[in-house]
């Protein structure tokens, strides 16, 4: 592992946290850090470099089980089994303030794995991570169930109770790794869950420290299991358990429907997070100044690799060349470079698959018919960046419009005034529906698209609309369920009807 040392990217990284990148890491099963049964070790690579800078090990089917069985002894009897709400939340709460007192190493972490820059790691995933897990303590005291007057007048007194759905195995991917993985273990441990967590294989160093820190919180063992390994082995192998009782899944939709079929050995729940293919639409009317912003953020923002992504632009005729030279001279002026260096607003892609996959769509736009604004392909002379990219003149017939490219590509489409009210058939005519957004000063217009928009999270005025307090999924072949929220704490708990006869 010495030679990992020379890696250049570690000099950009505090003392602890190359500690922490160096080490020997392990998986966390039954709050022990284990080896992976099988022995086999994952490379993970720095993709601002393409060098490899350390491994994990690469979990498999007999790993999970392992964690799944440590996973059902927590659930069904002993210390968590038996633990308050009070305790649970505040245990929770504690979680919360260790990813806080941990956040600038997490961030660094986050940078190195994923490339994202270092600042929107601190200030994005991991600050949302912090206030998410402390939201969520707050639930574990106030999960009620309901008593329900009896439709017969059978003289019963009959009510519900809200009880932990049991061991949830938790996938998820490597745009957001932290983040992913909060959304889904912060109301799971509200609800009195335990579970096995597998992080993405190209990114798999946050859930590692996350457990770290679960560790020091004083979580009882078997409650929090990471498993580190392949999807199509470690992911499997979960998804299919049969004695988990919940699988949830934030990735593609390609793979989102093979969980589904996967579950459906056990019929064990599942809430799926998938893909999208975000519309924005600016009437003649916005504010473009703020409209520009907020697109550039829509569709930049952690280089394209975002779920809620606005990928489609519909513009407005009249306004559509001033905000695209906006939008141009914004993309020209991001400064790329290492997610590591502090000054970095674009970081390369994740992995070099995702690169030649990002830069072969830009290439089919083109090819099909779309003008380059701007951008066009890779950047620099190792890793893997790409150049923010506008393709003007996209036509909803075109790949660049329908498949979800999940990179920093924005497809424009312009509509006229007789356009007006169809632009929103447009826009709905994906088999996406996560997220929407529509720019006019037009109060009545706003709301009116806005209920017409089939996506499970609208903005006006704005693109990006994440809260800890707000229900988030998709419409369509964007998934099923909402995290957060009251919402999340529904997807982790079962109801149990009791009659009592009086
Ligand atoms: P992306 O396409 O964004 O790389 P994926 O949907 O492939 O995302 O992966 C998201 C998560 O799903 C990762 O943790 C990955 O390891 C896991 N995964 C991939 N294939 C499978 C599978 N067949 N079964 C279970 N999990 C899988």
């Amino acid at each position: 592992m010495s030679s990992e040392l020379n890696n250049s990217a570690l000099a950009l990284l505090s003392p602890s946290v190359a500690d922490f990148v160096n080490k020997q890491h392990k998986l966390f099963i039954n709050g022990e850090w284990v080896n992976a049964a099988a022995g086999g070790l994952l490379e993970v690579i720095n993709p601002a470099t393409g060098e490899v800078f350390t491994h994990v090990p690469a979990g498999e089917s007999l790993d999970i089980d392992r964690a799944v069985q440590a996973a059902r002894q927590a659930f069904e009897q002993g210390e968590w089994a038996d633990m308050s709400p009070s305790a649970r939340g505040k245990l929770l709460w504690r979680l919360g303030d260790l990813v806080e007192e941990h956040a600038d190493e997490l961030a660094q972490i986050e940078a190195l794995d994923n490339g994202k820059p270092v600042n929107d790691a601190r200030w994005g995933d991991v600050a949302f991570s912090y206030e998410l897990l402390r939201y969520m303590a707050g639930w574990s005291t106030k999960i009620n169930g309901q008593t329900i007057p009896l439709a017969s007048g059978a003289p019963f007194h009959a009510y519900t109770l809200r009880t932990p759905v049991g061991v949830c195995g938790q996938i998820v991917p490597w745009n957001f790794s932290l983040m992913m993985a909060v959304w889904k273990v912060a109301p799971a441990l509200a609800a009195g869950c335990t579970i096995v967590l597998k992080p993405a294989e190209q990114t798999p160093l946050t859930a590692l420290k996350l457990a770290e820190l679960v560790e020091k919180a004083g979580f009882p063992a078997g409650v929090f299991n990471v498993v580190t390994g392949n999807g199509e082995t470690a992911g499997a192998a979960l998804a299919e358990h049969p004695d988990v009782d919940k699988v949830a899944f934030t990735g593609s939709t390609e793979v989102g429907k093979k969980i589904l079929a996967a579950a459906g050995t056990n019929l064990k729940k599942v809430s799926l997070e998938l893909g999208g293919k975000s519309p924005m639409i600016v009437y003649a009317d916005a504010d473009i100044d703020k409209a520009v912003a907020a697109i550039a953020s829509g569709i930049f923002y952690n280089m394209g690799q975002t779920c809620t992504a606005g990928t489609r632009l519909y513009l407005h005729n009249d306004v559509a060349d001033r905000v695209l030279e906006g939008l141009v001279s914004h993309a020209r002026a991001l400064k790329m470079g290492p997610g590591l260096e502090t000054e970095t607003q674009m970081g390369p892609l994740v992995s070099a698959e995702q690169k030649q996959r990002v830069c072969e769509y830009i290439a089919s736009g083109v090819e099909d018919g779309a003008t380059l604004l701007t951008g066009g392909g890779s950047w620099g002379t190792s890793g893997y960046f790409v150049e923010p990219t506008i393709l003007d003149h996209t036509r909803n017939d075109m790949r660049v419009v329908q498949e979800e490219i999940f990179g920093p590509v924005l497809c424009v489409i312009r509509f006229s005034d007789e356009e007006e009210e169809s632009v929103v058939i447009q826009a709905n005519n994906s088999i996406y529906g996560l997220a929407a957004s529509v720019f006019t000063r037009d109060i009545s217009r706003a709301h009116r698209v806005a209920k017409r928009l089939k996506a499970g999270t609208i903005g006006i005025n704005t693109h990006h609309v994440i809260d800890p307090a707000l229900p988030f999924g998709g419409f369509k072949q964007s998934g099923w369920g909402r995290e957060m929220g009251w919402e999340a704490i529904e997807l982790y708990t079962e109801l149990r009807s009791v009659g009592v006869a009086l």
